[in-house]
């Protein structure tokens, strides 16, 4: 299968869906990494234009770790609007990445960023696959099943499906301490060690499953993009 994931920054997939991501990729299935913003805005000492870079870089060696294909950003961090070309954008990364399956930010998450990402992703995955809707690529061929990460923390976030992550937790933990720009920010700016985070969230959603640790997701229910059977790892 092609799978497509899209966070808003670089550094959202590995918090909320590393683990899934990766037992993806070690199955076989071809994984896509997508963030919609250049991760500008995420620090306070480095110039935005060096930091987009950095975090650039940062993003394809966290993808590179398992073997995934990095894609993106369309836009500075703020800086992403449910505009027309922006869904034009998401139409043509979803073209790219021909998925079997989305998985994208939950439209209650707590900033802006996901908010809007999680809404152009769902508003690009029908438009994508309507063949007189011209881009730069040809349509995908089906509309597809999308599942919501949950939201940081689980804010308001009631999960459909469970994963259980427990032999990719020390994959998940290596693909976001790739993000080595982000810890000071974080811990600093957020008051949250990222990497603590993690274990408390997967391992509280482990509990919730019968497992050490898991991550959830809510499958969108709407017409045409039910699957049958679960399409997660
Ligand atoms: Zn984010």
């Amino acid at each position: 299968m092609n799978i497509l994931a899209v966070g808003a920054h670089p550094d959202d997939l590995e918090i909320l869906c590393g683990g899934t991501l990766a037992k993806y990729a070690k199955r076989g299935d071809k994984v896509f990494m997508a963030h919609l913003c250049n991760g500008n805005m995420g620090g306070k000492d480095i110039a935005p234009e060096e930091l987009a870079d950095i975090r650039d870089r940062e993003a394809k060696n966290s993808a590179a770790i398992i073997g995934a294909e990095a894609l993106g950003p369309v836009a500075g961090d703020l800086d992403l609007y449910p505009t027309k070309e922006m869904r034009i954008a998401v139409v043509d990364i979803i073209r790219m990445a021909k998925p079997d399956v989305i998985i994208t930010h939950s439209v209650n998450d707590y900033m802006p960023d996901h908010v809007i990402t999680g809404r152009l992703v769902f508003d690009a995955a029908f438009t994508a696959t309507l063949p007189l809707y011209k881009t730069k690529l040809p349509a995908h061929e089906k509309i597809m099943p999308i599942y919501y990460m949950e939201t940081l923390a689980g804010f308001g976030f009631e999960p459909s499906h469970y994963v259980d992550i427990t032999e990719f937790m020390a994959i998940k933990k290596k693909m976001l301490l790739a993000h080595e720009s982000q810890y000071k920010w974080l811990s600093g700016h957020h008051q949250a060690e990222p990497v603590k985070m993690l274990e408390k969230v997967a391992g509280f959603r482990g509990v919730q499953c019968g497992v050490e640790y898991a991550e959830a997701f809510s499958m969108a229910r709407v017409w045409g993009r039910i699957s049958m059977e679960s399409l997660l790892p």
